[in-house]
Parts: structure tokens; C-alpha cells; sequence
């Protein structure tokens, strides 16, 4: 890394302690860290024991055969149990579980008692179909309240769910159930998007293998479907269940669910979570990261079902620890680009959890919008996805939390299974774009090539030192690429993937993949950085940047941005403007102002297609894109 590179990030001196209202009530202070640095194994034992657990485990960690671990050995419960039925045992069966919007405007009010009786009948639907422990399912949802059920029902029965994202292709999704041999697949008619009904079970019907028995469709649009031998109508066979159910205990290590990463790096793998490690941290880092108070707070997390964060703190986290949540269906601009600051307003959320390309999106559309909308409730605010700016963070700070609610910037990746980086609300003193430090329990460190830990005040690759919980046990049916990909780099460390800083104080900034740092005339920088300095001017709402190979340099900056404001965009400006923040090496050599971004449905670039720009070549494969159409768009402004 440059040292002009270096100095900017840690330039940035802004800092927001915790509200003193917050860190005298906060879930968790200070005493944590050192809690759990003098006796990790004990930490999360302690941790395990928030959970209600049918047998008691004999060892918290077997890390005999690295690196495939066995948390809370010989131990036994059931998911569903501990998200749903203890609550309503505790006499908590009145809590809403779920408020739910659907994009037209329809709404559910689901309470911890209803949850129970549709995901007893769920299971008992799944028992007639012959589906039980050992199992796989294949869901392919919209974001309605069974899409929830369907994992809960799952999990109660014992068979391992891989959630599909509802936007994927009949391809994306066939290898999905092939990989997995999914015995039965979840989806339904349709779901809303952007005003539409948009069919999901014709893509189904495509994607279909050998292996699927029956295909469990939900009606949710009304639209017309065709139905083959396998279908079922999940109002004909669930509705008519008994809403009685005993969940049986499962061991600590059974399989909870596959999850296929995004695949912006290549084949998707089907990471493997199971259940006592999963649920122990899902649950008490959201308990802890959030402060979560059940009983007052109101929690929302926007990520959709089909992403890790909708598993982890949609599903899992916030059931566990028996919260009331916002689930909504549909886009943030349908009807209107005020739509969530509404949603804010008229359930008055308290928590809130999304990703940063959404925030700059709302920059982007203005503070007008935001503005309109009674936000006062909000008293925590999460980031997660990718690195976030400092001006974007800042802006979610000042005009969604209206300069009260602490920004917790969550590092975690699918294979961690939950959060692994963050501030604490009622403890950490925030720096806009820094995710802070491990949390307790959970060793990082940042080294150099040789795996040496890099001095404060410099750069690296992210790794993780110690086995954690919520930790990917596998890759399904590949355990070999589990191991060269994340525990082969050097002994005994878990690579991430990702670049990081350390500041003088030894906090933590993260830099997005290390495959997106540039090496332009023998200096690494990384896009992120630049990114985040195009970002820092007020005339850009959002930035992405790539090298482009170059005869003279080796790589040289390519950068597309999307205007902020109305008028033309004076791209010397902002060329000279990153080189005034991070020194003249990491200026780029070239600003396409474009109208949008390709996106994965998570809200990642993917540079890969940019680069084919940059680079001149006929566009590579763009089917994880959320919107196909969004290339077209760039061509035509780019006169392409
Ligand atoms: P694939 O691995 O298939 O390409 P993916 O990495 O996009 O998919 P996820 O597991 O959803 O799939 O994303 C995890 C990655 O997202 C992290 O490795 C990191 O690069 C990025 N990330 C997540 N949260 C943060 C954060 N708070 N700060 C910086 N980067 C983050
Ligand atoms: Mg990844």
C-alpha cells in the first residue's frame, strides 16, 4: 500500500463516542473483551447457555481434525424450538414476531404464537411429504413470512435447507438443487417487484432435477401457474395441519443449511453451517451488536432471505432472542423513494440493518426524501455488505439516525456464519469507515505475505487466528476446496479473502477483497480507497473503479461514477480531487460518468464487467447481475 494511500484512511478524524444513554444500558460493555481473552472456550460456553438445549454438551470445541471443527460436542436442540416455542412457553406468545409489508401494501401481523402453528403445520407437511432429518430443501422465495416458516419447518424436522435467492436464474438454480440433490423444492407463484408481479414457479419448473419429489408452492400473486405431477399447493396441504408438533433435539453439529456464495469469485460453493455453533453466535451477536432490547426495540434488517444476513439476522439471530421485526417484500422505490423512511415511520423501528449500496443510493436520490419522514425511533443503525465510506456512513449517521444512532459497521462473510467485526454500540468510539475490532470472542489479525502481523499504522490481508462458533464447518460434498480455499494460505489460519488496515490505535479498516487492489507502477491500491475518495466529493454519489491494463504502468485507474446533483460533471475535477486526498499515484486515468452500476443481488460491484469496459473487451458473463438491463444503460451513456 502507498503511504499516501495509507495516510488518507487514517486521515479521516472523525469521531462519534457511544450515547451515553446507550452505554449505561447497553447489553454488553467493556468487560467482555477481557472476559473472553482470558477464557475463550468459556466465553462462548457461556454464550451457548443463552440457548435452551435439550442435552448438555460434553466439550465446547473439538479442534482435533483443523479445519473442520465440532462445537458444543455431544450437545443437543432443536432450532426451531429455541427460535419459536420457548418464547411462547415463556409467555411470550402475544410478541409480534414479524411485521410484515408486502410491496402493494398489504400487510401481516404475525405474533410468536401464529409463528408456532404455521411452522408445527409447515413440519407436518413436510413429514407427509416424506420429508425428515438428513434431507435436503431447495426454497425459492419472495419475502413473505413463509419463506421464514419454510427455514423454521425445516429446521424443526431435521433437514438441511439451501435458500435460493428469488431473483436467481432456472440455470443458477438448477445447479443449486443438483449440488445439493434437494428432495424438495419451496417457491411460489410469484412475488412482487417494482409494482409487478414477477412469476417464480415457471423457473422452478426449468430447474428441475431427478432428484425433486415435490415442489411446495406458495400462492402469492394470483398469477396463472402450470402444474405437473409434483406440485402441491402449500394452502391445500400445509392449511390443513395440525398446528401440534414436538420438535426433536438434534445434535450440535447437524447440518442447519447449505448456503451458495454469490459467486462473484467463480463457481459458487455450497457453504455448510450446523446447528449449536451457528445459533450460539448468530443469536448473542445480534443480541449484542444490535443492544437489542426484545421487548421495546423494533428491529429491521432489509437483506433479502437469500443472503446470509437474511439467515443470520433475519431468521435466526432475531427469533432466537425473541425480537419483533419489520420483513417487507419489496423495493425501496415502489411506490415511492420514501419508501422505507415510511416503513421507519409507521412501525417506529428502532434498529436498523442494511448494506451500504443501499445508503449511497439514498444519497444519491437526495436528503429531501428522508427528511419528510418522522425517524426519531432509531437508535442503532448497522452496515454490512462491503466496506462503507466515511461519507456515507456519516450521512446515514446524520440524516437516518438524525446524528443520535451509532453506525455499527459489521465485518462477516458467509463462511463466518455471523458477525466477526464490529463496534459495539454502548462501547466503541466510531470512526467513520473502520469496522473496529474483533468482537469478544473472535481473534483477527491482519499479516503480511509470511503471515506475519502487520504493525499498527499499516496493511494486509485479513485472517482469522482462532476457530469461532458460527464458523463454516464445510463446503458440501467438496472438503477439499474448503481447505485450499480458506486454510491453505498459511498454517492454521482462516483467510478471508480480504484486504485490512490497522490504525495507529490498532482498529480495524477493512478493504474489500484483496483481488480488487490495483498495482499501478509498483504501488498497491486498493479500488476501495479510491472509490471512497471519488465518494468524498459532493458531486458523486457512487464510484467503482478498476484497473485496467496498461502499457505503461502495469495497471492504470479506471473509474465509473454516478452523479449526485443535476448537470454535467467536470471529471477533472474529480480526478484532481483524488489526487489531493490520496497522493497523484492513485489518480485515475480515466472517469466514465455512467447512469448506474452492475450489482450482484447483494449490492456488490461486480468489477470483473467493468473491467471488460475499461479493458475495451466484448462484456463477459453477466448473469449474477440484480438487473440485466443495468449494462445496456452504461453502453448507451458510454456511447459503447
Ligand atoms: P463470493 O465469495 O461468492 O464472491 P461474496 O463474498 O460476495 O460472494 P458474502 O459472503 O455475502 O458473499 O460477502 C462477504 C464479503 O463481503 C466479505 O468477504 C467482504 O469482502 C464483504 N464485506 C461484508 N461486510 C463488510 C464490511 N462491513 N466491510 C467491508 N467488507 C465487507
Ligand atoms: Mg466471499
Amino acid at each position: 500500500m502507498t503511504q499516501e494511500a495509507l495516510s488518507n484512511l487514517l486521515r479521516e478524524h472523525r469521531r462519534f463516542p457511544p450515547p451515553a444513554e446507550l452505554a449505561a444500558h447497553a447489553n454488553v460493555g467493556e468487560s467482555a473483551y477481557a472476559e473472553a481473552a482470558e477464557d475463550r472456550l468459556g466465553f462462548w460456553a457461556t454464550r451457548a447457555e443463552r440457548l435452551t438445549w435439550a442435552k448438555p454438551w460434553t466439550q465446547v470445541l473439538d479442534w482435533s481434525n483443523p479445519p473442520f471443527a465440532k462445537w458444543f460436542v455431544g450437545g443437543e436442540l432443536n432450532v426451531a424450538y429455541n427460535c419459536v416455542d420457548r418464547h411462547v412457553e415463556a409467555g411470550l406468545g402475544d410478541r409480534v414476531a414479524f411485521y410484515w409489508e408486502g410491496e402493494p401494501g398489504d400487510t401481516r401481523t404475525i405474533t410468536y404464537a401464529d409463528l408456532k402453528d404455521e411452522v408445527c403445520k409447515a413440519a407436518n407437511a413436510l413429514a407427509e411429504l416424506g420429508v425428515g432429518k438428513g434431507d435436503r430443501v431447495a426454497i425459492y422465495l419472495p419475502m413473505i413470512p413463509e419463506a421464514a416458516v419454510a427455514m423454521l419447518a425445516c429446521a424443526r424436522v431435521g433437514a438441511t435447507h439451501s435458500v435460493v435467492f428469488g431473483g436467481f436464474s432456472a440455470d443458477a438454480l438448477r445447479a443449486r438443487i443438483e449440488d445439493a440433490q434437494a428432495k424438495l423444492v419451496i417457491t411460489a407463484d410469484g412475488g412482487y417487484r417494482r409494482g409487478v408481479p414477477s412469476a417464480l414457479k415457471p423457473t422452478v419448473d426449468k430447474a428441475l432435477t431427478d432428484t425433486v419429489e415435490h415442489v411446495l408452492v406458495v400462492r402469492r400473486t394470483g398469477q396463472d401457474v402450470e402444474w405437473g405431477g409434483r406440485d402441491v399447493w402449500w394452502h391445500d396441504l400445509v392449511d390443513r395441519q395440525s398446528a401440534e408438533h414436538v420438535a426433536r433435539p438434534l445434535d450440535a453439529e447437524h447440518p442447519l443449511f447449505i448456503l451458495y456464495t454469490s459467486g462473484t469469485t467463480g463457481k459458487p460453493k455450497g457453504i455448510l453451517h450446523t446447528t449449536g455453533g451457528y445459533l450460539t453466535q448468530a443469536s448473542f451477536t445480534h443480541w449484542e451488536v444490535f443492544d437489542l432490547k426484545a421487548d421495546t426495540d423494533v428491529y429491521w434488517c432489509t437483506a433479502d432471505i437469500g443472503w446470509v444476513t437474511g439467515h443470520s439476522y433475519l431468521v435466526y439471530g432475531p427469533l432466537s432472542n425473541a425480537a419483533t421485526s419489520v420483513m417487507y417484500e419489496g423495493t425501496p422505490d415502489t411506490p415511492h423513494r420514501g419508501r422505507w423512511w415510511e416503513l421507519v415511520e409507521k412501525y417506529r423501528v428502532s434498529v436498523l440493518y442494511t448494506a451500504p449500496t443501499a445508503i449511497r443510493t439514498f444519497m444519491k436520490w437526495g436528503d429531501a426524501i428522508p427528511a419528510e419522514f418522522d425517524m426519531t425511533s432509531l437508535r442503532v443503525l448497522g452496515s454490512v455488505g462491503e466496506p462503507i465510506n466515511p461519507e456515507a456512513y456519516v450521512w446515514y449517521r446524520e440524516r437516518i439516525g438524525g446524528g443520535r444512532a451509532p453506525v455499527v459497521d459489521t465485518w462477516w462473510q458467509t463462511e463466518t456464519g455471523a458477525m466477526m467485526i464490529s463496534p459495539l454500540p454502548g462501547v466503541t468510539e466510531g470512526k467513520p469507515g473502520a469496522a473496529m475490532r474483533p468482537l469478544p470472542g473472535v481473534s483477527a489479525d491482519v499479516v503480511d505475505e509470511e503471515a506475519n502481523p502487520v504493525a499498527d499504522g499499516s496493511g494486509g490481508f485479513l485472517v482469522l487466528t482462532e476457530p469461532w462458533p458460527s464458523m463454516a464447518r464445510t463446503i458440501w460434498g467438496d472438503p477439499d476446496r474448503f481447505v485450499k480455499t480458506y486454510w491453505s494460505r498459511w498454517d492454521g489460519l482462516y483467510f478471508a479473502g480480504d484486504g485490512a488496515k490497522k490504525d495507529e490505535d490498532g482498529d480495524l479498516w477493512m478493504l474489500g477483497r484483496v483481488d480488487d487492489v490495483m498495482l499501478v507502477s509498483g504501488h498497491n491500491i486498493s479500488t476501495t480507497e479510491v472509490e471512497s475518495a471519488l465518494v468524498g466529493h459532493p458531486r458523486v454519489a457512487e464510484a467503482a473503479v478498476v484497473g485496467a491494463t496498461d502499457p505503461v504502468t502495469g495497471q492504470a485507474i479506471a473509474a465509473f461514477v454516478i452523479a449526485r446533483g443535476e448537470g454535467d460533471v467536470d471529471v477533472e475535477e474529480l480526478r484532481a480531487h483524488v489526487a489531493a486526498t490520496l497522493g497523484p499515484i492513485a489518480k485515475p486515468k480515466r472517469i466514465l460518468v455512467v447512469p448506474e452500476l452492475p450489482k450482484t443481488r447483494s449490492g456488490k460491484i461486480v468489477r470483473r464487467i467493468l473491467q471488460d469496459i475499461a479493458e475495451g473487451r466484448e462484456i463477459g458473463d453477466a448473469t449474477t447481475l440484480a438487473d440485466t438491463t443495468v449494462m445496456d444503460s452504461i453502453k448507451k451513456a458510454l456511447g459503447l
